[in-house]
């Protein structure tokens, strides 16, 4: 069935479908490297049409579709099987179109971030989301992951950035949601069931994206805390005071010590601190460093470091953006959770304790977006005395664990994909749960779109939710 339906693909859609040997790599596995698969095919559109016509080839035949994007995700979401069609925006891209009266910006799913931002700047405007994998990651991605990054305590998640969406059904249909205005409250609001989807409910194809206002003064500052509670008072500290916090970013000592030891830099503030905090504010300068004076005078912090030009910020921001080598440096295990601001330092210590006491001489970094209350958590699986899947699970129970008995979530930005899938438990109830396979079965009803992700089972039939 599936050999038949790469063969209809190939009658319909001629060069756009690539097969066996002529499948790049880079189609295998997502920035996990997990699992790492050639598809039955790849198909690369160049239009919505195209995509309409590849879904409804596949819905023909029941064949599983994988969309995939840069391949920057950090959960498996993009990963295809051997029977399965990967379906790739790479080439649905074209011209972007920037309304400056209305600050919007209509891009196709294949843009990468970088080309978006750059669009906006063109126009004189600002595109607010910015993550490490900026370069290769596409708008599509970024949507249908609900990214976050840096400049969520501003401007929110990719979700606040999102007026209209054009997407593909499971079947082929084109559901046609570009609204450009801020206010539209005719009936449901759709397109937010395919925000943060994971690829499961339809395939992105167009987005009208929200701009921001160009970036006025803005100063980049390092600062070291006393401790937890000093970095939460220096975070309401910074949001009441008149200036606009950008990025609030948090490094525990150890994932500072190493980055910068990694980048053979001088530490611009002693490495023997306990908290690092990273900020990006817009706004006068005289009032922050009153703001800063003010803080160390309480105690919260303990020193700081204002950068003096673009080059230094890029420096300091470095240190923040070392996490690009955990992979050729270290064998991470990477969490992406969130909680309640107030108990991030509690728990972080909670679990660096049960880690050693349980993996005696673990080494763990913890770092994060934690003004939006996002904590990341990476544990060095080359630091365990046995490094087997065993003791992978092992760690993700207990943290996972840890993150359900505090109302936490045990995905933050990333997303569920393969990888979260057995958790998702810890933070979804069963009726939530139940509610989630419903809008799954209306929206695919033959389960052929990014099977096998978010559910560790197909969902079930719609009798059986009644
Ligand atoms: C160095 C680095 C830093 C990162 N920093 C951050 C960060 O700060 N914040 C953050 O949130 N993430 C971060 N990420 C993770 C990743 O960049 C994001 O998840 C990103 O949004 C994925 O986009 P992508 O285009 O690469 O999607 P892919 O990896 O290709 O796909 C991700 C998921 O989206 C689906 N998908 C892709 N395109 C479409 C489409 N057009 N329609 C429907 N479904 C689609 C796929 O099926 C898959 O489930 C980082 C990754 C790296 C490597």
């Amino acid at each position: 069935m599936s050999e038949d339906c790469v063969s209809a693909l190939q009658a319909s859609l001629g060069a756009a479908v690539l097969s066996g040997d002529a499948i790049p790599e880079r189609h295998y596995s997502d920035a996990t490297g997990h699992a790492p698969c050639r598809p039955l095919a790849v198909i690369r559109p160049i239009s919505t049409e195209q995509v309409s016509t590849a879904m409804r080839l596949c819905h023909a035949h029941r064949c599983p579709v994988i969309p995939q994007g840069g391949m920057t995700g950090l959960a498996g979401g993009a990963v295809p099987t051997s029977n399965s069609i990967a379906l790739s925006l790479e080439r649905l891209t074209g011209a972007t179109e920037v309304d400056t009266a209305a600050g919007t910006l209509t891009a196709w799913a294949g843009m990468t971030l970088e080309a978006t931002q750059h669009a906006a700047e063109s126009a004189g405007l600002r595109y607010p989301v910015d993550l490490g994998a900026r370069g290769s990651c596409q708008i599509g991605g970024n949507i249908a992951t609900n990214a976050g990054g840096h400049a969520v305590v501003r401007h929110g998640m990719t979700r606040d950035q999102v007026l209209g969406l054009e997407v593909v059904l499971a079947d082929g249909r084109v559901l046609n949601l570009m609204n450009s205005m801020i206010k539209n409250n005719a009936g449901y609001d759709l397109k937010q069931h395919f925000i943060g989807s994971e690829g499961t409910l339809g395939v992105i194809t167009r987005a009208v994206l929200r701009l921001a206002p160009a970036l006025g003064d803005t100063h980049t500052v390092l600062c070291a805390a006393v401790d937890y509670a000093g970095v939460v008072k220096l975070l309401r500290r910074l949001r009441g005071s008149g200036l606009s916090l950008e990025a609030f970013e948090v490094m525990w000592q150890d994932f500072y010590a190493m980055s910068c030891n990694w980048s053979a830099m001088a530490p611009p503030l002693d490495a023997g601190l306990p908290l690092y905090v990273l900020c990006e504010l817009e706004g006068d300068e005289s009032r922050l460093q009153g703001i800063l004076e003010l803080s160390m005078a309480e105690r919260e912090i303990s020193d700081a470091v204002v950068a003096g030009s673009k080059a230094q910020a890029r420096q300091l921001w470095k240190i923040r953006e070392a996490t690009a080598e955990f992979p050729s440096r270290l064998a991470p295990i990477n969490f992406d959770i969130s909680l309640p601001i107030g108990i991030i330092g509690e728990f972080a210590a909670a679990i660096c304790e049960s880690l050693n006491e349980r993996w005696p001489g673990c080494r763990s970094a913890f770092f994060g977006h934690i003004g939006d209350s996002n904590l990341h958590l990476t544990v060095d699986a080359n630091s365990l005395p046995v490094n087997d899947a065993a003791a992978h699970h092992a760690i993700e129970s207990l943290v996972y664990g840890l993150v359900g008995k505090r109302g936490g979530s045990i995905s933050a930005e990333h997303g569920i994909g393969l990888l979260k899938r057995e958790f998702l438990r810890h933070s979804v109830t069963d009726e939530s749960l139940t509610v989630m396979r419903a809008i799954k079965h209306a929206l695919d009803p033959r389960g052929i779109l990014n099977p096998g992700k978010i559910f560790t089972s197909e969902p079930i039939a719609m009798s059986a939710l009644a």
